[in-house]
């Protein structure tokens, strides 16, 4: 049996359904970091999977609040505090309905190596709650966030933890949570980042991920000698933070986005999607895309239900580079193999583990170019340091100087993880290549800094 195999016989143990996109996530990485396990042991000697694979702590309490017909409401809150080898503990908050800890073990293990490729003094985190905003009125989102807060203001701070958004949350929520925060612990500091711009926000904040994986995406096909983005066709999932602004930078720089999709269906506009009206319609949390077709007489609609079997439509469009900016598995071997058929050259993931492993398999294994989410969208994580450190020293950059940093480091994990994949003996594999290089600087970290 080989120590990769070995390793995960380990952690099969206890395994619950509600767990099986972390197992997912972490078969992924021990098998992917095989090549470095083999080449030095004190990996194993030190324990450091047996370590890196358990949170560090585990926090999770009642959030009890009043809606608009002051019913007693009841939500679980979470935060899954996993490693700070590197600095703070860092991650965003999902408010989802889907939430549960499993789900966020998966988001805050894949966090640690994501901050880790950064090159940033970031540790690994996650948070959230099955809390759903949509169709709830400001006021309400505003009780939800004041009581979240009340507990987990305990947990945070600025050389603690630090949260940020994700799915269900944005400017709005961590308006409403720094705002808590600041009046419980009576100070004013960077406990959270996402913060609107004008209270302690970078600017490009919300467009940081998005933009990110563009930059990502075009420095991957220059290394891979491909055709550049520029006037090329592109798919998109998604319609929410990081999906609006890939399509937004991929516009910008010449390509033609074809499609965006939500919780209900997708779009298909062959003339590029008309990336202002889906802001429109975005812009209200519980209208579907579905207007689009209103105004847009040549888009198409497929609402879910009209899915094939196994299937996402977006998927199944002809483009040159696809960009799954959604949500988990919501790319599979179906849909990778409909890309392949269609001349797909390159997939890049915006969204966390949009993909599923066999999906990856088989694109890698028709030479797709393949960018994983913990590089490439390692870009919201990045500014959302550069926050923290304009906050510390009470001072704010210019959008150039944000724009220019984050180009430099979403070229700068790309060459790396590049580099990485070659050095192991597995060139062109971003996947591996991402782990192996993430993986190393909190491991020798963790080494560093004894049991
Ligand atoms: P948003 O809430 O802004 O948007 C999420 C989008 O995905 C919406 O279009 C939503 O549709 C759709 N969606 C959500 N759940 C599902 C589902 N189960 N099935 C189909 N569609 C779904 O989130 P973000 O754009 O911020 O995040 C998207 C992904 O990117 C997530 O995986 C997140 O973890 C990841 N990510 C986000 C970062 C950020 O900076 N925001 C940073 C790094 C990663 P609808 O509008 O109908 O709900």
């Amino acid at each position: 049996m080989s120590i990769a195999e070995n390793e995960i016989r380990k952690f099969e143990h206890g395994n619950c359904a509600e767990n099986n996109v972390f197992y997912q996530a972490m078969e992924e990485v021990i098998y992917s970091i095989a090549p470095l396990l083999e080449s030095d042991d004190k990996y194993i000697r030190f324990g450091i999977l047996d370590r890196l694979v358990v949170p560090d702590r585990i926090i999770k309490f009642k959030v009890t609040w009043l809606n608009d017909d002051n019913q007693v409401q009841v939500n679980t809150g979470y935060r899954v505090q996993f490693n700070n080898a590197l600095g703070p503990y860092k991650g965003g908050l999902r408010f989802h309905p889907s939430v549960n800890e499993g789900i966020l073990k998966f988001l805050g293990f894949e966090q640690i190596l994501k901050n880790s490729l950064t090159g940033l003094p970031i540790g690994g985190a996650k948070g959230g709650s099955d809390f759903d905003p949509k169709g709830k009125s400001d006021f309400e989102v505003m009780k939800f966030c004041t009581a979240f807060m009340t507990e987990l203001h305990k947990y945070i701070g600025p050389r603690i933890d630090v949260p940020a958004g994700d799915i269900g949350v944005g400017a709005r929520e961590i308006g409403y949570l720094f705002g808590e925060y600041k009046k419980i612990t009576s100070s004013y500091e960077g406990a959270l980042t996402g913060k609107p711009y004008f209270f302690g926000g970078s600017l490009m904040r919300p467009e940081a991920t998005g933009y990110g994986v563009v930059y990502f995406t075009q420095s991957m096909l220059e290394i891979e000698n491909k055709e550049p983005l520029e006037g090329k066709i592109c798919t998109v999932s998604g319609a929410g933070n990081v999906a609006l602004h890939v399509i937004e930078k991929l516009q910008e720089i010449g390509a033609t986005v074809v499609t965006c999709s939500d919780s209900h269906g997708t779009v298909y506009d062959p003339r590029g999607i008309d990336l202002a009206l889906v802001k429109e319609l975005k812009s209200n949390r519980s209208t579907s895309l579905e207007a689009y077709v209103q105004t847009h007489t040549e888009a198409k609609y497929t609402p879910v239900s009209e899915y094939p079997e196994g299937e996402h439509v977006v998927w199944n469009v002809p483009c040159y580079a696809a960009f799954p900016c959604a949500t988990q598995n919501e790319l599979y071997e179906a849909d990778a193999r409909n890309l392949i058929e269609n001349g797909c050259v390159s997939v890049s993931e915006g969204a966390n583990m949009p993909s599923t492993p066999n999906a990856i398999a088989l694109l890698q294994s028709h030479k797709v170019c393949f960018a994983p989410a913990k590089a490439a969208n390692a870009g919201g994580v990045a500014v959302s340091e550069f926050e923290m450190s304009q906050n510390a020293s009470m001072s704010k950059w210019s959008y150039e100087k944000v724009n220019f940093k984050l180009q430099e480091t979403m070229q700068m994990i790309c060459k790396r993880v590049a580099l990485t994949a070659k050095d192991y003996g597995v060139e062109g594999n971003y996947v591996d290549g991402a782990n192996i290089a993430g993986f190393k600087k909190v491991a020798d970290a963790m080494i560093a800094e004894g049991i």
